[in-house]
């Protein structure tokens, strides 16, 4: 096997032994009663997570895959995609590439989406659906979500689209009770997952305008998804060892408690942070919008961020991130996500100060 070096990039990161261990299993047929059973056994524990009565799916594809199945399910008239860096810009170039009409609100990297802002351009009557990524992994920015959920109720008939691909598991995201229409996140982030999985809950009101929508596909279609999802299964084949590897990592999740994982969430990225001040860096992100599963740094003193990561590849078989497109060499980014503890990120921190002494 090749060295292991440790991902510390904002996604994919670190999959435990056990994970791994429990996706080492025999396959099982995907219409059979098993794998009902596997399906339905998880089925409270996602719920629990997504703050949801509603069912949960599970779509094998990554994140982006049900990113575009919400544009190409709910979008009838126009899309305001909410655009504050590299995964939420892109979203508008996606809604535009499924033939969607797509308005973009959009602000510089690194600043936050405002609600205010939101509700001046829902007010038009333009909008049928909206975009938001709760945490902006590009920047480390982490969007004032509660306060634009609020707003967005007082525009029922706009359907809110919410990826939580980075935020999930680190901060609370309530589906039921912040009115999200659709909330989808990624299992090679903070559920410490290998790639492949995408997981999402849909309300009814985003199935009634599914319904009146004729070119939804098939592949990534909520009503298919419902469909199957009633008998517990999937509308095609599922990547069957990624959902055990699912099951034992919302074990964990669940063992540690939801809330006892937020708050080590926010610790471990305080320890981050008092990294970044104690060397003299800034932050990408302003005050009261920083991401809690990653540290966007601003590389105001103008180190060589390429050579800090090969330091730290050689030297310590772990990577950072060296900055997303246009920021790369600007900011550097490090993933708190998933499994870490106090432990592990004192030794990355250790090891950054050694790779950044080596410059
Ligand atoms: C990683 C990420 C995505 C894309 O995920 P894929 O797994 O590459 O499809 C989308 N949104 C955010 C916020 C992300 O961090």
């Amino acid at each position: 096997m090749s060295q292991h070096i440790k991902l510390f990039i904002p996604g994919p990161i670190e999959v435990s032994p056990g994970t791994f261990a429990a996706m080492a299993q025999p396959m099982i047929g995907h219409r059979s009663k098993d794998f009902q059973n596997l399906y339905a056994e998880i089925q409270p524990q996602l719920q629990t997570l997504f703050g949801t009565k509603q069912q949960v799916f599970l779509s094998t594809s990554s994140a982006w895959g049900v990113m575009e199945g919400s544009i190409r399910n709910l979008v009838k008239k126009k899309v305001l995609n909410c655009c504050c860096g590299a995964f939420s810009d892109k979203w508008l170039d996606v809604s535009r590439r499924c033939g969607k009409e797509a308005e973009a609100y959009q602000v510089e990297w690194g600043q936050p989406i405002l609600p205010e802002e939101i509700e001046k351009r829902l007010a038009t009557g333009e909008f049928d659906a909206m975009t938001l990524i709760h945490n902006e992994t590009s920047t480390g920015v982490l969007n004032p979500l509660t306060e634009i959920a609020a707003l967005k109720k007082k525009f029922p008939d706009v359907m809110f689209i919410v990826d939580s691909v980075s935020g999930f598991t680190t901060v609370p995201v309530a589906f039921d009770e912040l009115g999200i229409d659709v909330l989808l996140t990624g299992s090679q982030k903070a559920l410490a997952m290998p790639p492949g999985l995408a997981l999402f809950a849909a309300s009814e009101a985003a199935f009634q305008r599914a319904s009146e929508i004729s070119d939804r596909g098939y592949y990534f279609d909520f009503i298919e998804f419902r469909a199957n999802g009633e008998k517990s299964m999937t509308p095609s084949t599922p990547c069957i060892s990624l959902i055990y590897g699912l099951r034992h990592q919302l074990g964990v999740i669940l063992t540690e408690g939801p809330e006892n994982r937020y708050a080590r969430h926010a610790k471990l990225n305080g320890m981050v942070h008092d990294w970044v001040q104690r060397n003299g860096f800034e932050f990408f992100a302003p005050e009261g919008y920083r991401s809690k599963a990653l540290t966007c740094v601003a590389n105001n003193r103008d180190i060589d961020v390429a050579k800090l990561n090969a330091n730290l590849k050689a030297d310590h078989h772990l990577v950072i991130d060296g900055g997303y497109g246009k920021l790369k060499g600007k900011t550097f980014r490090i993933s708190n996500m998933g499994d870490e503890t106090e432990e592990t990120i004192s030794s990355l921190l250790a090891s950054l100060d050694d790779a950044l002494a080596k410059l």
